[in-house]
């Protein structure tokens, strides 16, 4: 009896070391990827494509529907040629797997067109639905990072509010993105970038006896300008401090992709804004003294000035988060990528640019991931950027 009890101890504990190790083997190979925007999508695809098991990836977003641009810009004329789109969507084998019929439509669209963003967001959709399937995903919301005993503790909480639990995992990934800047002046009526960006919208916020301020002149504030001035308000102010910027086409690189204006955006400004603008429209630079002037008499104000990285929970107890902008390297292994980390790319002409767009995110990515695959817990960063450099990405 004695015999036979001491057996079952050595089985039992034998049994439950085997079940730890199956366990921290699992955690060290785990991977959380959060944010289920373009960028994140490209992350989890070339995980797939990679090798890495679905099951020891864990996808976190609060409603995976392509992130901002599913949210909101489905309407907005596309900055980008339908090329660049099916770049992206075929760079990952496992997209093919999940949308096949959608991206074999996109490829037979006219490929030098820019096309509103539905023609990619939907695509994005249905890839989102199919990666769904294929990794463990959870509704919610990063609200802790931690790094302990050499792995990430991960606080979530669930979309609904209802949950908060923990997950350990060796590599992280913030695919987070980032929202409008705002300026506050007062008692003025501001109606937020996302909303203005969809024309109907912009237009059941207006009367027509509105005078309408608009902050930027990068890509969002020249397409509102042209919103604005097909539709019945009664005077439009634009406040720039930069001049219009358009893309240039250099053969083998585009510069100013993400500053530069580009489409039948860039159109309208080269023909209509510079050359016969409107005559209820005015742009002005930017001054105190303008400002004085000018403010009291607009009635609603709109910010386009660029855009700031999400706000993110403390990570090791510090807001102050900065990572290396060609390696995406955050931490031991803690990556960043899309629009919050954006890659600094240097033009063959010396010119240097924080690169946002989807064709981008998956060429850095493609470049990136497998170096992060590959990273055993050192920090490895050597040149660093801060938020400070996110105020220079005036882009859209
Ligand atoms: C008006 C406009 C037009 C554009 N046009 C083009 C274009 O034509 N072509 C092109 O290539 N690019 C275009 N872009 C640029 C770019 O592709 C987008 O900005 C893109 O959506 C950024 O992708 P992202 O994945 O980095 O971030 P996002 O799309 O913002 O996704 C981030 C995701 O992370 C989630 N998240 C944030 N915080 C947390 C958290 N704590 N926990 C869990 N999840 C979290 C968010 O809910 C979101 O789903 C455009 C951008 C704008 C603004």
């Amino acid at each position: 009896m004695k015999k036979l009890f001491k057996n079952f101890i050595i089985f039992f504990v034998f049994f439950f070391c085997l079940a730890a190790t199956a366990q921290s083997e699992i955690q060290n190979n785990k991977w959380v990827v959060v944010g289920a925007g373009p960028a994140g999508i490209a992350v989890i695809g070339l995980l797939l494509d990679l090798g890495i098991e679905g099951s020891s990836i864990i996808w976190l977003d609060p409603e995976f529907d392509v992130g901002r641009l599913g949210h909101y810009y489905e309407t907005v004329p596309g900055n980008a040629p339908t090329w660049m789109y099916v770049e992206f969507l075929t760079a990952c084998k496992v997209f093919n797997d999940c949308a096949p019929e959608m991206i074999d439509e996109l490829k037979k669209m006219d490929q030098k067109t820019a096309f509103p963003l539905h023609v990619i967001v939907r695509p994005l959709r249905a890839i989102t639905q199919g990666l769904l399937s294929r990794v463990q995903a959870i509704k919610g919301s990063l609200i802790s990072l931690q790094f302990d005993d050499d792995l990430w503790h991960v606080g979530i909480e669930s979309t609904d509010k209802q949950n908060v639990h923990e997950q350990h995992a060796r590599f992280v990934v913030l695919a987070t993105g980032s929202h409008p800047k705002e300026l506050h002046y007062e008692n003025k009526q501001a109606i937020p970038l996302d909303l203005a960006l969809d024309k109907s919208t912009l237009a059941s916020y207006l009367t027509p006896t509105d005078v309408v301020g608009v902050f930027g002149s990068a890509h969002s504030a020249i397409l509102i300008l042209k919103y604005l001035s097909e539709l019945p308000v009664k005077y439009i102010v634009n406040f720039f401090n930069k001049p219009i910027v358009y893309t240039v086409d250099m053969g083998t690189w585009v510069q100013n992709q993400n500053a530069g204006l580009k489409g039948s955006t860039a159109q309208w400004a080269k023909e209509v804004l510079e050359k016969k603008p409107p005559k209820n429209l005015a742009r002005l630079k930017n001054k105190p003294t303008i400002l004085r002037k000018w403010l009291p008499l607009c009635t609603k104000l709109i910010y386009a000035i660029g855009f700031e990285r999400n706000e993110l929970p403390p990570i090791n107890g510090t807001n102050n988060l900065i990572y290396d902008d060609i390696s995406g390297i955050i931490g031991p292994r803690l990556f960043g990528i899309g629009i919050a980390f954006p890659e600094k790319f240097s033009y063959p002409d010396g010119n240097i640019e924080y690169r946002v767009g989807l064709k981008f995110f998956m060429e850095y990515a493609q470049r990136v991931v497998p170096e992060w695959m590959l990273c055993k817990g050192e920090h490895a960063i050597n040149r660093f950027s801060n938020m400070e450099s996110l105020f220079m990405i005036n882009v859209l």
